[in-house]
């Protein structure tokens, strides 16, 4: 009963912000820092705000979320802040996403790579507690891209992949392969082979990466569910093991992107397209969801019809918007707090 009462204190959706220090380039081009954050939500327990202050324009825009965290706070206060609080509740049902928002170069990698660590870190000390080593709770990783609208499996060779929907509106993405997870290590291993193959094309890994939404699913599932004479060839009981609770880790397109649609190049207007359709989707499926909506429009693009489990029954959604601090971000900054701000 405790455990619900924590569970139901634990916010559905939570908006948060984090401002990146001014990089070297930045601090060489002596670029002004626009950016103000009032409040660590350590320190306050009123509504923290974030400041953008474009003094040369004479503008100023205030923003409040449900916690702004400045250049100072580490890796390890956001895992605190954001993902630590909703881990007890994946043994109860959850499926949390946790999402890393904002354009090309404002931190959204730096963030979100260590959070899937430090949660598989606490979820394999909860699994090891005699009440869910009873029920033989087990966690499973898998790592997959969405680029330009198509799923490729990060840990089996970019396999391309696809989605079905079983007859209990369940999604299911054939083929993907899973891994049982025991330790952090291995947890890190895997992060690491996905990383690599990661979309890269001639133009640069970051460049391409920043074209493409990257999901990493930490999922509970009941290992006695699993039936050992139904497994795949491969290996692969992704739909076998019952799912207890997953969190999805999802390090969006670069925000910037979304605006490629009248680019030069025809591939680039078709990818710019999509990504501005996935991440409007996503917005309208949080702003559904935070209005306890019943249809929830995930229909409108691959990555929310990706994440359709998680958008039902027992959710929690955290969203972290970076920004970066210089002047020269200013606009991409703004419609980042914009977006930020419609969410909540
Ligand atoms: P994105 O994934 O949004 O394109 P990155 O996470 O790759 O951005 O960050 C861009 C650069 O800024 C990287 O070199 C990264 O190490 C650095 N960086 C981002 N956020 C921080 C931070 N909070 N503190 C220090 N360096 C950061
Ligand atoms: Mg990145």
């Amino acid at each position: 009963e405790k455990e619900n009462t924590r569970e139901n204190n634990v916010a559905k959706i939570r908006v948060v912000v984090r401002k990146r220090p001014l990089n070297k380039k930045e601090l060489a081009k002596k670029e002004d820092d626009i950016v103000t954050v009032y409040d660590n939500a350590y320190l306050t327990v009123h509504e923290p705000k974030v400041k953008v202050d474009l003094t040369a324009y004479v503008e100023k825009h205030e923003f409040c979320f449900d916690a702004v965290l400045d250049e100072h706070v580490t890796n390890d206060e956001v895992y605190r802040e954001t993902v630590e609080p909703i881990i007890p509740t994946i043994f109860q049902r959850t499926k949390a996403t946790c999402f890393a928002y904002g354009q090309t170069g404002s931190g959204k990698t730096y963030t979100m790579q260590p959070l899937p660590l430090r949660a598989a870190e606490d979820l394999v000390r909860l699994l090891h507690q005699p009440v869910y080593q009873k029920q033989r709770f087990k966690l499973w990783l898998s790592y997959f891209e969405i680029y330009g609208g198509k799923l490729f499996d990060l840990l089996s060779d970019r396999k391309k992949l696809c989605m079905r929907e079983d007859g209990r509106q369940q999604v299911c993405i054939v083929g993907l392969q899973e891994f049982e997870v025991c330790d952090v290590q291995v947890v890190k291993e895997f992060i690491e082979k996905g990383n690599a193959a990661r979309s890269t094309g001639s133009t640069g890994a970051n460049e391409e990466s920043s074209r493409s939404h990257a999901i990493l699913q930490l999922a509970v599932k009941k290992h006695n569910e699993v039936k050992e004479s139904r497994r795949n060839n491969d290996g692969n009981e992704a739909r076998i093991g019952k799912v207890v609770g997953k969190i999805s880790f999802i390090d969006l397109a670069g925000s910037e992107r979304g605006a490629d649609t009248t680019d030069n190049d025809r591939q680039t207007r078709i990818e710019g397209a999509e990504i501005n359709k996935s991440l409007l989707a996503l917005k309208e499926c949080i702003r559904a969801l935070d209005n306890d909506q019943i249809h929830i429009p995930f229909r409108g693009s691959k990555l929310t019809e990706v994440l359709r489990d998680s958008f039902v029954g027992n959710s929690k959604t955290v969203m972290i918007s970076c920004i970066s601090p210089n002047a020269g971000s200013c606009e991409h900054t703004l419609n980042t707090l914009r977006y930020a701000d419609r969410v909540k």
